[in-house]
Order: structure tokens, then C-alpha cells, then sequence
């Protein structure tokens, strides 16, 4: 990573939310790690920068959010990332969450719906040294057909319901994770178990802001 501002008070308040989400039930290592090594204060816009390690979803850019570190680290812990994995993430947003998924060395394809978010996020990737593979912005609701098949596929914005184009991108053996519900979201795990064949298992219930399907 780059020069960037990373102060020790900084760095100590990230170690207590990294106690904290670990204490609500986080026990992966290397999820814990990369939270504790992500500076997510450059992240967000920097009247919020004072809260960036609070366990809180704050608004960024074009009306989203940066997710709650404890729904980024949940959703991290049940995509099961190993390194080389080939993901599909819908949703880049700030790319807190991308920056993570390229921290446990996986190869990161990330599409964005908000033109200006993406923008704004490919050039402070960019300059942090966190390198996806590919970065778009557009309809993620039909996933990335160029790139698929997916080793694993992360959505990060409510889906009202299962979005069947997403469900075909996923290789066999693979693995989605996806908030599935309107007003809340239930999180939800996929494994294609064959062509036509999903294991489905469902988890607490979490808030995203929507995933807005283009009409075309
Ligand atoms: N992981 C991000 C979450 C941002 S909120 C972070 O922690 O910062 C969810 C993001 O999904 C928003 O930026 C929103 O613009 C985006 N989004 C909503 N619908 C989408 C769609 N159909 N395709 C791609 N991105 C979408």
C-alpha cells in the first residue's frame, strides 16, 4: 500500500473493532486480519472519517452505504474466499468490501451501478495499491456474463429476490452469498450442486440498500 494517513490512534481504534466483531461471532483469521489491516477510514467521505471504526453502515457517495464492518466481515466469513478464487461482487460501492476480497488474494471482477461511485472508487483502489481484476459500472443484476463462470459470487445491495441470471454464473461447486428481502434482508447462501441443482441456507437478517434492477 501507498503513503497514506494511518494514524496509531487510528490503528488502535481498528484493533477494538476488530475485538468487537470478533466477540459477535467472527472467527475467521483471515477476515479478522484484513479488517484489522484495511484502513477504512479512507474510504468514507471525511466528515464521517472521525466514526470510520464504529461497527456502523455510513452514507458515501450517489445516496448508498458503506456496509457495517460486522456485515462485511459476515459476508466475507460465508463466501469462504481462498486465495485464486475467481469472484463476482455486485455492489462495489466505496470498495471497502472489494479491498478486502483482494487483501485474501482473490481475483476480483466488481461492478457498480452509480457511475460517479465508480469512478471516485476505481482511482482510490487505484491509489491504495487494491488491484481487482476488473472494475465496471452497470447493472450488476445480470451479473458479468464476459467474465463467467465465478468461483464464488458476492452481492451487496438487498436483492428483492433471487436473480436467476446470477444463480447461471456460478461454476459447479460454487457459492453465492446474497441479502434476499425488500424492506430487510435475509442473508442467504447458494451452492450449485449441478446445472440445475442449488443448495440453499439462510442466516440472520441484515439492512442494504437495494439492488436496483435496470429496465432495458
Ligand atoms: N460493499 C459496498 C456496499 C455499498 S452499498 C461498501 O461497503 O461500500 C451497495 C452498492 O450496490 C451501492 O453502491 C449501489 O449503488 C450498488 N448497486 C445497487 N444496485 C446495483 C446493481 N443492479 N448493479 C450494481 N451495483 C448496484
Amino acid at each position: 500500500m501507498m503513503n497514506f494517513r494511518d494514524s496509531y490512534k487510528q490503528q488502535g481504534k481498528r484493533q477494538q473493532l476488530v475485538d468487537q466483531i470478533h466477540e459477535k461471532g467472527i472467527h475467521a483469521q483471515k477476515v479478522l486480519q484484513a479488517i484489522n489491516h484495511i484502513p477504512r477510514h479512507l474510504f468514507m467521505d471525511s466528515s464521517f472519517e472521525d466514526h470510520a471504526y464504529q461497527d456502523k453502515a455510513f452514507p458515501i457517495t450517489s445516496g448508498q452505504t458503506i456496509s457495517q464492518p460486522y456485515t462485511v466481515a459476515f459476508q466475507t466469513q460465508l463466501l469462504d474466499v481462498q486465495q485464486g478464487d475467481k469472484i463476482l461482487e455486485i455492489g462495489t460501492g466505496s470498495g471497502y468490501q472489494t479491498a478486502v476480497l483482494c487483501l485474501l488474494k482473490a481475483k476480483v471482477y466488481t461492478v457498480e451501478r452509480q457511475v460517479k461511485l465508480y469512478k471516485k472508487t476505481k482511482l482510490l483502489l487505484e491509489k491504495l495499491g487494491f488491484y481487482p481484476r476488473q472494475m465496471t459500472y452497470g447493472d450488476g443484476y445480470k451479473g458479468w456474463k464476459e467474465f463467467a463462470p465465478y468461483d464464488k459470487i458476492l452481492v451487496t445491495a438487498g436483492a428483492p429476490q433471487l436473480p436467476k441470471t446470477l444463480l447461471g454464473q456460478l461454476k459447479l461447486g460454487g457459492k453465492m452469498v446474497i441479502p434476499v428481502g425488500e424492506k430487510s434482508q435475509v442473508m442467504t447462501t447458494i451452492i450449485r450442486r449441478s446445472a440445475t441443482e442449488f443448495d440453499k441456507k439462510t442466516y440472520g437478517d441484515f439492512r442494504f440498500v437495494p439492488l436496483v434492477a435496470d429496465r432495458s
